[in-house]
Parts: C-alpha cells; sequence; structure tokens
C-alpha cells in the first residue's frame, strides 16, 4: 500500500501504516494515499529516479 505523510506529503510504500513519517520524523501525520495518488507513485516508481546526474558544467 502507498502511504503519504500530511505534514510533508512524502510518499511511502510499506505493507502497514506507519505511525511515524520517514521523512519528517512526524507523528500521526501518514494516511492511505488516493487512489490517484497511488498511481502516480507506481508510475514514478517505474521512471528512473535512482540516477544521479552528473554536474555537466563546471566552473
Ligand atoms: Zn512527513
Amino acid at each position: 500500500m502507498v502511504f503519504v505523510c500530511d505534514h510533508c506529503h512524502f510518499e511511502l510504500e510499506a505493507v502497514a501504516k506507519p505511525s511515524q513519517c520517514p521523512d519528517c520524523g512526524k507523528l500521526g501525520h501518514i494516511r492511505t494515499a488516493t487512489a490517484e495518488e497511488s498511481q502516480a507513485f507506481q508510475a514514478r516508481k517505474l521512471e528512473d529516479v535512482w540516477h544521479d546526474p552528473a554536474p555537466a558544467l563546471a566552473g
């Protein structure tokens, strides 16, 4: 399931709803993502978001 932090809008995937946001650390702000948010999250996961582009410009 996908969950969203209402405090910082961090999205995460977990089996059970976490009580604490892993991003901002707030307690009790995690809610279940809407179908729309969940779909957007899954679509984003398919993209190569882990690739860190090296800075092309120096100086
Ligand atoms: Zn948060």
